[in-house]
């Protein structure tokens, strides 16, 4: 059976609506689904009645963002009580910040001479619609502005660490997001551990600092990375006695190499996440997976 603990609707920084989401899960047989919009639970909400009404099993997901030693680190959440006020005003918060941050990082691409960033934050606001706003759609106004040919190229001429658009987020501690998630009696994974590219020794740290503060699950298999990163995670996920998570970061169709459930199954030695999620959920996958 496949799953997809992790992707994105235009409620964050994806290009598709939630109810496009269940369909394309609907088209590519994904029977157990996680929405994780960045910071905002308002997609899944929105579609918990068409997943149903569809036959998706669609679990309560969220992608937090936040600071660990400075840095930025993405942890999902899981299966988790969207009514949780702890959790849910958190969220509101870093909302906010992304607010705020994007205000600014207007002001400092603006303060260029070139009439395509003048026209930027209108651009950016109009893709941004209703959702919740982020880089990506600073790096997808600026491929259809024409400025660059691709989000890569944004990032890497724009807005990234040392670039001009590049605001130093304040989002809150690893240790306060996890807990937030725990009180919501949700599971809390770290999302693509190798995009932070730490030293082997610093993701460990990371890990056991994640831990400390209730943390149980690592993405495992993540569909743009390799079968070879994807056994050495699971490695480490054991050594630390981690719950082992998967899923394609899906943002847009476009992206060809990121379908939705297009996963590889968690290697051999992997605790599945899904062992922790309410026991309905799990006995469906565990047994539709044993068979
Ligand atoms: P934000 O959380 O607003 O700082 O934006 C982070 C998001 O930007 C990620 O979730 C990705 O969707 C996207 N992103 C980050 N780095 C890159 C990159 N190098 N190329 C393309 N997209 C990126
Ligand atoms: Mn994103
Ligand atoms: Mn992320
Ligand atoms: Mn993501």
């Amino acid at each position: 059976m496949k799953v997809d603990f992790h992707c994105h609707t235009n409620a964050s920084d994806g290009s598709l609506s939630p109810e496009q989401i269940i369909d394309l899960a609907l088209e590519h047989e994904v029977k157990c689904l996680a929405i994780t919009d960045h910071d905002t639970t308002a997609g899944y909400e929105k579609v918990l009645g068409y997943a149903k009404a569809n036959g998706i099993e669609l679990i309560s997901g969220v992608e937090i963002s936040c600071l660990w030693q400075g840095l930025t680190v993405h942890i999902v959440a899981l299966d988790f009580d969207v009514a949780n006020s702890q959790l849910q005003n958190g969220l509101k918060q870093i909302r906010e910040l992304r607010k705020a941050r994007a205000e600014k990082m207007f002001q400092k691409l603006s303060s260029k001479p070139n009439a395509h960033l003048q026209a930027l934050p209108e651009k950016v606001l109009e893709l941004v619609g209703e959702g919740i706003i982020g880089r990506g759609h600073f790096a997808q106004a600026m491929i259809e502005l024409g400025l660059v040919n691709k989000a890569q190229q944004a990032f890497d001429r724009f807005l990234k660490r040392g670039r001009i658009g590049y605001v130093k987020p304040e989002w809150p501690e690893l240790e306060e997001v996890v807990r937030w998630i725990t009180a919501a009696e949700g599971i809390a994974v770290i999302a693509h551990p190798k995009n932070y590219k730490l030293s082997s020794n610093k993701l460990n740290l990371l890990i056991e600092d994640f831990k400390g503060a209730g943390g149980q699950a690592i993405e495992v298999v993540n569909q743009s990375r390799s079968n070879a990163d994807s056994i050495g995670m699971a490695q480490r996920a054991h050594r630390h006695g981690l719950h082992a998570s998967l899923g394609s970061d899906f943002h847009r169709p476009e992206h060809r190499w990121r379908g939705l459930g297009w996963l590889a199954p968690l290697p051999k030695e992997c605790r599945p996440v899904w062992e922790l999620f309410h026991p309905s959920i799990s006995e469906m996958i565990s047994h539709s997976n044993s068979c």
